[in-house]
């Protein structure tokens, strides 16, 4: 029976640093070396979940296999692991407060004041050790949110503290920082880091591994003085450069041995040298592709690069597979309509329609299939994307004047898109969506069937709408096929214009199962019908 070692990673000077990169790479490369590890996010904001949150707040909102609505950075666990998480990987000082306020109520505490120390802190500290409880991991990975100094991460700081002091040689922390370069002095600052230290010190913490960003290589006099102010043995002292793709990361951190600094002092065996085969494989055809093909993203979170991040992700693992450069367009859904359509996605060797909410850029979406549609362009839908297709086909093709959705409009003359049955007493927003993994049956000779190879599959949802069953038999005898079905309930959950190179609109969230080692067939084949 192994004992369950837990690494902390905080993070100080700014937010942004790659936190989640950095723990990915770690664990990927503990992982590579024959270990089981898992990572998890404490993120220090009172929502219970970032589903509620919209992508300007909090970026993509992440769903696991268990249906959880989590942060984007389990996305990068997944993609860097290809091991699912799970609603225990993502913890938010929300549901901390929630567990301790309804024990509260329920009498657990009762003759005691209810207090953020020792309370709060213990409910943090039982759900870092849940992770390692069933002696499944050999190693927890906890990346703390937030930077160090903000008030709200004080409380999980604490914990951290306490474990430290608790598990001794068991656990240990990494601190990540910036060191930024000067060009009027010409010098690389390492003050950001001693104050950023210095406050993890006030609080009780002293790190054990620093890893700095920079963008220029440390030279071993900026190492040294880090060693040195900091308490930490100059080869704790680990470069994080910055490179042009995440997915090197996990082989700049091999060169600065960050495993083997690590695994040396929890006590860990070094085993064998991390296996990266595989890994070193995909970066090297995701860096030398020998063609390429423009795809059109339409969504309306276009300034930000975090709204889509799973998507972003999915094409480069498919680009790799099919060796050519995804060069992705994010297009605003706002600016196209009939007239401006030709012109605007005339380029495009494939279009993708984003999930989405909400009425903003939804006809401009419709509008943007419509072209693809006729111009047999390869077309791939996600969740929204796949009902917006069926709308344009109602539309455009069946005739059904006022073909729509009925969350975008309530009295839709024709709602080819409609609220699910068990979806209609809800009125709580928090967590009430279909969510996670459902089974889906395909049906054979399909562009799906094709993809995965196999007729029975799972995909994960995030959604209240459907397509609305009774139009099934009109959609299918013009050419639009049900070709994805789930076997309990019967919900359409794929969609695919046969006579068409390419069109199939999914349900689900094909985005959020692509990882490095597994692709998602579907976007795989996506990208090799744009390619060709
Ligand atoms: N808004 C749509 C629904 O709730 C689609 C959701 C999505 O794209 N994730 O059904």
């Amino acid at each position: 029976m192994v004992k369950t070692k837990y690494i902390f990673v905080t993070g100080g000077v700014t937010s942004s640093l790659g936190k989640g990169i950095i723990s990915a790479s770690l664990a990927k490369l503990l992982q590579a070396r024959g270990y089981k590890v898992t990572i998890q996010k404490l993120d220090p904001y009172i929502n219970i979940d970032p589903g509620t949150m919209n992508p300007y707040e909090h970026g993509e909102c992440y769903v696991t296999e268990d249906g959880a609505e989590t942060d984007l950075d389990l996305g990068h666990y997944e993609r860097f692991l290809n091991v699912p998480t799970s609603k225990n990987n993502n913890v938010t000082t929300g549901k901390i407060y929630q567990t301790v306020i309804n024990k509260e109520r329920r009498g657990d505490y009762l003759g005691k004041t209810v207090q953020i120390i020792p309370h709060i802190t213990d409910e943090i500290k039982r759900r870092i050790k849940l992770l390692g409880s069933k002696n499944k991991f050999d190693v927890v990975i906890t990346e703390i949110g937030g930077t160090v100094g903000d008030i709200e991460s004080l409380p999980y700081i604490e914990a951290v503290r306490q474990l430290k002091w608790e598990m001794q040689s068991d656990c240990l922390v990494i601190h990540l920082t910036l060191v930024p370069y000067l060009p009027a002095s010409g010098e690389l600052k390492t003050k950001p880091t001693q104050h950023s230290v210095k406050m993890l010190l006030e609080n009780g913490v002293q790190p054990d591994v620093l890893v700095l960003r920079t963008q220029r290589t440390l030279t071993i006099d900026v190492r040294k003085k880090v060693a040195l102010f900091c308490n930490v043995e100059i080869s704790s002292v680990i470069e994080s450069i910055d490179v042009a793709s995440i997915y090197e990361v996990p082989l700049l951190m091999k060169k600065e041995k960050l495993d083997a600094t690590v695994l040396t002092k929890l006590g860990l065996a070094l085993n064998n040298e991390p296996d990266l085969k595989q890994w070193t494989l995909f970066l090297n055809k995701l860096k030398n592709p020998k063609k390429q093909v423009k795809i059109g993203l339409i969504g309306k979170y276009v300034e930000l690069v975090d709204a889509y991040k799973s998507i972003n992700e999915a094409f480069a693992h498919a680009g790799a597979v099919n060796e050519c450069k995804v060069d992705l367009r994010l297009i605003n859904s706002e600016t196209i309509n009939e007239d401006s359509a030709g012109e605007i996605l005339k380029e495009l060797k494939g279009i993708l329609v984003a999930p989405g909410f909400g009425h903003r850029g939804f006809e401009g979406k419709v509008t943007a299939i419509r072209y693809a549609r006729k111009m047999n362009i390869p077309f791939f839908g996600s969740c929204l994307g796949m009902q917006c297709a069926v709308v344009e086909f109602g539309r455009d093709v069946l005739n059904l004047q006022g073909a729509g959705s009925t969350e975008m409009d309530h009295s839709s003359q024709h709602p080819v898109i409609d609220i699910m049955e068990e979806q209609k007493g809800v009125l709580e927003k928090g967590g009430t969506m279909r969510l996670g993994a459902y089974p889906c049956k395909l049906k054979k000779d399909t562009k799906a069937m094709a993809a995965y190879g196999k007729t029975l599959i799972t995909e994960r949802h995030r959604h209240r709408f459907e397509f609305n069953n009774s139009y099934l038999e009109q959609y299918e005898k013009a050419g639009m096929i049900a070709t994805g079905i789930n076997p309990d309930s019967q919900l359409i959950e794929i969609m695919e214009i046969p006579s068409l190179k390419w069109f199939v609109g999914v349900q689900f969230h094909p985005e959020f199962k692509s990882t490095v080692m597994s692709p998602h067939p579907l976007f795989v084949s996506f990208v090799k019908a744009a390619a060709e």
